[in-house]
């Protein structure tokens, strides 16, 4: 049986492709507005700079969907000199790219997550951002897992100048013939 449950002739034969994405994202620090990772506003002297909402996690998560679609970045998407997305909660930019991932006929079955910050500790946030991001995936908790590390207080990210992110993702589909 093909991943999900045999509905078509592929799943049944049981071959599936696989795509693997990275994303990476970065922003100052310094804005006063609440900082958000992953969707979930965390306590802290300050908030991210951007013209969205600046979640490096999301844009990072976003960036790994896309890629491991072959569908481009997220600035290809949603351009920042589209005031549209000024202060957007970048959720919706994970709803749209799961959306497009899923055109595709792709599911994500992972999804990995480091975020680097000097400032504030995340131990205790990294299972709430996990949650937050497999429900905007759709997938089950277990399934997205967010690790935390600073820069040893080295460069930009070491001064809390910045925080950044890097996340993978791995996507599936059932073969179809004819499709590339
Ligand atoms: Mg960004």
């Amino acid at each position: 049986m093909g991943i999900g449950g045999a509905s078509c002739p592929e799943e049944r034969s049981g071959i599936m492709q696989f795509r693997t994405g990275i994303g990476y994202d970065l922003h100052r620090t310094g804005a006063p507005r609440a900082l958000r990772l992953g969707g979930v506003e965390i306590p802290a002297d300050s908030g991210l700079i951007g013209h969205s909402d600046a979640d490096v996690v999301l844009h990072a998560v976003v960036d790994a969907l896309l890629g491991a679609a072959g569908i481009g970045d997220i600035g290809d998407l949603f351009p920042d000199t589209d005031g549209r997305y000024r202060d957007m909660d970048s959720r919706v930019f994970v709803e749209e790219a799961v959306q497009r991932i899923r055109a595709g006929g792709w599911e994500c079955q992972n999804c990995d997550i480091i975020v680097h910050a000097e400032r504030p500790k995340l131990a205790a946030h990294k299972p709430v951002i996990a949650a937050r991001v497999a429900e905007l995936l759709g997938v089950a908790a277990d399934r997205v897992c967010v690790k935390a590390t600073t820069n040893e207080r080295l460069g930009s990210i070491g001064r809390n100048e910045a925080i950044a992110c890097w996340a993978a993702v791995l996507l599936s589909r059932a073969e179809t013939p004819g499709r590339r």
